[in-house]
């Protein structure tokens, strides 16, 4: 027997599309002589693959980047005509048969490595097909990416015999975009003008979100934003100038009163300092809200916002409820069967990441455990 009501969903993530529809086109305005792609790896940074891709399509994106081939293939099933690079490239060795699902659902892998370029260049090779994919340039990251070194030799070898693949793109990742002061930032940028200059006549690319925001210098032929879209903070520590896409809010279960010098939920860390409301909501870190969210006597939590009035939370965030102290909203105005917002309009995510000691990032993809998603 299904539920009989969607109020019986413990928490509730809501996604506008419209909002991440309006984002796109922001960053596109930002960045107006490249191409703005989306990156929608990690279940969109968990608004759902399916419908925020296709929002995305909507609102003009037509090339994608995700982190795993099955995330490619979930959205060529969709977009039958988009441009999909997988950003982790090929993990396994030789066995064709990831090339084979590779080619079977035109995906393009992102070469992270030399070992990955030599097995896509025996693949195509073999093949006798020339099928495109993405080299990766390290600038900085020291993750994937293959040296500059590398982006030499590949380079001259490239003028002395075609490779057998079509090197569709070059990337390059920055690693404090989101800080524009960094001196690292022009470092990065002036690395991967060299590589670029290796490789005139392939497309490039080097922003994120952050590196969006940063100017057409980091612009090149295509941008790269994920989190902005999803209306993450693009400058560390500023507000997010997007529009707000995901919404997480629960129900109070319960209210109750609890006298000065009580210590509340797991651990006993957390003692009231007066005569205190509380409400007990139904959310928790089975959601994949962060237990990290938590207060103490000694480092308060996260708020929550009920009714438009803001409220601490207090106490241990548990697996599926979290305690909040309502002592100062007005009684009538945070009661059993109220909504109460962990993020959104009210509470910014990254106040919340902030908090819980983590990034915008890790909170979205967190969710959607046990959400109920619903869009607008
Ligand atoms: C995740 C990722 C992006 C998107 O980054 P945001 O900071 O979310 O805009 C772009 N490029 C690469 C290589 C990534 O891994």
């Amino acid at each position: 027997m299904t539920a009989p009501d969607s109020h019986l969903a413990g928490s509730h993530l809501t996604i506008d599309l419209a909002a991440l529809a309006d984002n796109y086109r922001t960053v596109v305005q930002k960045a107006p002589t490249a191409e703005c792609a989306a990156v929608i790896k990690a279940d969109a940074y968990g608004t759902g693959l399916e419908p925020s891709a296709q929002t995305l399509w909507d609102a003009g994106a037509r090339t994608f980047f995700v982190a795993h081939p099955q995330e490619g293939a979930k959205t060529r099933a969709l977009l039958p005509e988009a441009t999909i690079y997988v950003l982790n490239g090929l993990v396994g060795d030789d066995s064709s048969a990831e090339f084979d699902y590779y080619r079977m659902n035109a995906l393009r892998p992102v070469l992270g490595c030399r070992e990955e370029v030599t097995l896509w260049q025996d693949y195509c090779a073999d093949r006798g097909e020339s099928l495109p994919c993405a080299i990766h340039f390290d600038t900085g990251m020291n993750r994937l990416g293959l040296s500059l070194a590398d982006a030499e030799e590949l380079s001259t070898a490239r003028q002395q015999a075609k490779p057998a693949f079509a090197l569709e793109l070059i990337i390059s990742h920055l690693v404090c975009a989101d800080e524009p002061a960094h001196p690292k930032n022009r470092e990065q940028l002036e690395k991967f003008r060299a590589v670029r200059r290796l490789f005139p006549d392939v497309r490039a690319s080097l922003a994120n979100s952050g590196g969006v925001f940063l100017g057409p210098d980091y612009h090149f032929d295509l941008c790269r934003p994920g989190i902005a879209l999803y209306g993450g903070a693009v400058v560390d520590g500023a507000p997010s100038p997007m529009r707000v896409v995901a919404t997480l809010k629960t129900r109070i279960l319960a209210t109750r009163t609890v006298a000065k010098g009580q210590t509340v939920s797991y651990g006993a860390s957390e003692t009231t300092r007066r005569d205190s409301r509380l409400a007990i909501v139904c959310l928790g870190y089975a959601d994949g809200y962060l237990r990290s969210a938590s207060s103490s006597d000694a480092k308060k939590g996260a708020k929550v916002s009920i009714n438009g009035h803001p409220a601490p939370i207090i106490g241990r965030v548990t697996m599926d409820l979290i305690i909040v102290d309502v002592t100062d909203i007005p009684a009538d105005k945070a009661r059993r069967g109220d909504w109460a917002e962990f993020f959104g309009s009210q509470i910014a995510l990254d106040d919340v990441a902030k908090a819980a000691g983590t990034i915008s990032y890790e909170l979205l993809t967190s969710l959607g455990l046990r959400a109920l998603r619903n869009y607008l």
